[in-house]
């Protein structure tokens, strides 16, 4: 056969700058693009052999990458099927697609759609290579060996060679630019990055060996893969071990997996995998230790957003799946129904396990749960589907450490927790230890309270709210006990204005300054045991504070805002009323005259707003309004001052308040050291 010149049959004048240029940023790609290609030879050549189409021998069917440093070459070889020159003319020659510039400008942004959609997978050894040689004999018999060679230019030379093995050698004339992947290194890292787990043996470089303390080649070859992953075979051949082995070798230095789900279908998209719930210890592991897709055991990325339920980004392991299109964009991944489809079914099979093991497994699914809670709560947070399978299994913990069904905890609490307007409330708690008085106090009563101290579980309760009929989730401490679940009409305290006043104002000028926080004081006609003073948090202020702070961009804001909390005051209570008695005689009789006036000028000011509705006031009322106003403004001042000043020597009061502070954990610093040095003198 004579020798051959050519043209590459591109529409474009001259593809490769373009490859170069467009693929720039991932052009380590090349090596995955060839050892595939070797790979499928290496494939189809078993095949016929299996089907007696081939009857040569099949003894090292092995792929290899090699490095030669002084001719600057890097060679993928393989036994596979190789190529008459008229395969080459076919498959390589012919890279036939119209538009080819259209199609380019299109995708400029998005370089790796060319490749494999056009079959451009050769053709990205030029982001790498200067030149090219194809180097094949066909395993068909009596077939001429070919060379192949092009430099980068459309043109291209095809001669016959000598080459006595079957089988294909692609050798690229490394550039410049790309030395690095002249090193054995940077070779093995992306044989191990993409060729892991493929099919076939591949060998790279030789195994280490320690030798006059330190590590040499041997004379041995390294293969770098496993070629049959776990994930290939049969569950029923499967052991726990190899399982979990499997995992180490997938994210070595990680705790072994709480557990794991073996995918396998065939209809209607051929999808195999494995998927582990780690043991998460904290959020680097989920960044590095992702889930990887594989396309028949060639690695394609480990960015699966749109091709697994988000909620499943927490989960580790490995897909494979021929069927999801590999070489698309994301959007369009997330748009296409076979990947729908994919992921509806990974939801089922994950929300079937779970259920598995809560069905069969119950004390094993309790302890695993603190550790998978957070991956359940966030796939009911965001998947409607897995929502409805999760609440019949979902479990919540109360704090005595006992894990209920949502169902069982109803009936647990439905008789004591019910309030007046048949809402069932469930009580909880976000800390333990903080809140531990007002838990006391809950227990006490009868009440369960519940542990709700996950990252997701203030989102989670109002997810409950809305699926769970007549329920209202409180926290323990954002009112006092009577009030947390209503069960008759709030009582009100009974005090005169002015004695409503004179308390306010005693107890509020005593409140230390907290940073960050601002006190409301209320009275409350409580049982004589309970406290004498409480301090609360409303739930419905505090939840808008939480949720606002988790908004991305809101925390600064809010983090800044004052929490808001109520100081009740029991009414009902000896001290309170001693403390009540003591201040009606030191102070109603002085500022009694003090409020008639400003009770009087409150008047006038009612009385001339009336008399002046349907018309613009006239001046001179609107000098006697100011007048009154600023009047009462300081009335009221007179008045504070003369409470506070009272108030300034009332040790009880500044007791109760320091020790109710304390009680959640608000006092701090110098506030806290002058309340001990006043409980001393006290006692
Ligand atoms: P694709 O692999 O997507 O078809 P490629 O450009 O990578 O596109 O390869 C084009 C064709 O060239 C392959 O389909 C195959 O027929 C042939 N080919 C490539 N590499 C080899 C090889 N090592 N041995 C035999 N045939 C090969």
């Amino acid at each position: 056969m004579n020798s051959q010149t050519g043209k590459i049959g591109v529409t474009t004048e001259n593809i490769f700058p373009v490859i170069k240029k467009f693929l720039y940023s991932d052009h380590e790609i090349f090596l995955r693009e060839l050892v595939s290609n070797a790979i499928d030879a290496t494939n189809k050549l078993k095949t016929l052999s299996s089907f007696g189409e081939f009857k040569g021998d099949m003894d090292d069917m092995t792929v290899r990458v090699s490095i030669d440093k002084e001719a600057g070459t890097l060679t993928v070889s393989d036994h596979g099927i190789g190529m008459t020159s008229d395969d080459i003319d076919k498959y390589i020659n012919q890279i036939a697609f119209s538009g080819a510039e259209e199609f380019l400008a299109k995708y400029k942004d998005k370089a790796e759609n060319i490749i494999g959609h056009f079959g451009l997978g050769f053709y990205s050894a030029f982001m790498v290579a200067k030149k090219v040689e194809i180097r094949t004999l066909s395993y068909k018999e009596g077939a001429q060996a070919m060379c192949w060679t092009c430099d980068g230019s459309p043109e291209y030379t095809m001669q016959p060679i000598e080459k006595d093995r079957r089988g294909t050698d692609i050798v690229l004339y490394i550039d410049d630019d790309n030395k690095e992947f002249l090193e054995q290194a940077r070779i093995d890292t992306l044989l191990k990055k993409y060729c892991r787990f493929l099919p076939v043996p591949v060998i790279s470089g030789k195994e280490q060996e320690w030798k006059d303390g330190k590590y040499v080649d041997s004379d041995r070859d390294k293969i770098v893969n496993n070629t049959e992953p776990e994930w290939t075979k049969k569950p029923s051949e499967l052991t726990d071990d190899d399982y979990r082995r499997f995992y180490s070798e997938l994210y070595p230095g990680q705790d072994d997996p709480l557990f794991w789900i073996h995918l396998n279908v065939d209809y209607p998209f051929t999808l195999t995998g494995i998927l582990y719930f780690p043991k998460l210890k904290n959020n680097i592991d989920i960044q590095r230790n992702r889930i990887q897709l594989y396309c028949n055991q060639v690695f394609v990325t480990d960015s699966v957003e749109g091709v697994v339920p988000e909620f499943m980004m927490l989960m580790q392991g490995v897909i494979d799946s021929p069927d999801i299109p590999l070489n698309v964009s994301r959007s369009y991944l997330q748009s296409d129904t076979a990947v729908k489809k994919i992921s509806t079914y990974i939801t089922r099979k994950v929300a079937d396990r779970l259920e598995e093991l809560f069905k069969t497994d119950r004390p094993g699914f309790e302890q695993k749960w603190d550790d998978i809670k957070v991956f359940i709560e966030y796939g009911m947070l965001t998947d409607e589907k897995f929502c409805e399978r999760a609440m019949k299994f979902v479990l919540v913990k109360d704090t005595a450490g006992k894990y209920f069904t949502l169902e069982e905890y109803r009936t647990l609490i439905e008789a004591t927790q019910t309030d007046k307007d048949s809402n069932v409330v469930y009580l909880y708690t976000t800390d333990p230890v903080a809140q531990y008085n007002y838990i006391n106090d809950a227990v006490d009563r009868g009440y369960d309270v519940l542990v709700m101290d996950g990252q997701l579980d203030s989102h989670f309760i109002g997810l409950l709210e809305q699926k769970l009929e007549k329920s209202h989730f409180v926290r323990v401490d954002s009112d006092v006990i009577d009030n947390l679940i209503r069960k008759e009409d709030r009582k009100a305290a009974d005090l005169t204005p002015t004695q409503r006043n004179i308390l306010t104002t005693l107890f509020k000028s005593q409140i230390p300054a907290v940073d960050k926080a601002e006190f409301l004081v209320t009275f409350e006609d409580l049982a004589p045991d309970a406290a004498p003073v409480m301090i609360t948090q409303n739930e419905y202020m505090r939840r808008m504070k939480d949720m606002a702070a988790m908004q991305p961009g809101m925390a600064a804001i809010y983090g800044e805002l004052p929490d808001n909390y109520n100081l009740i005051v029991n009414t009902n209570h000896t001290l309170i009323k001693e403390i009540k008695d003591e201040a009606d005689n030191a102070l109603v009789a002085k500022v009694a005259p003090t409020e008639s006036e400003i009770e009087k000028a409150n008047a006038d000011i009612t009385a001339l707003r009336d008399a002046n509705k349907d018309k613009t006031m006239a001046e001179e009322d609107k000098h006697k309004m100011s007048d009154l106003e600023a009047k009462v403004s300081k009335l009221r001042e007179e008045e504070t001052a003369a409470i506070s000043e009272y108030a300034s020597g009332q040790q009880r009061v500044k007791q109760l308040i320091d020790l109710a502070l304390l009680g959640n954990g608000l006092l701090k610093g110098q506030d806290l050291s002058t309340f001990i040095r006043r409980s001393f003198k006290m006692l």
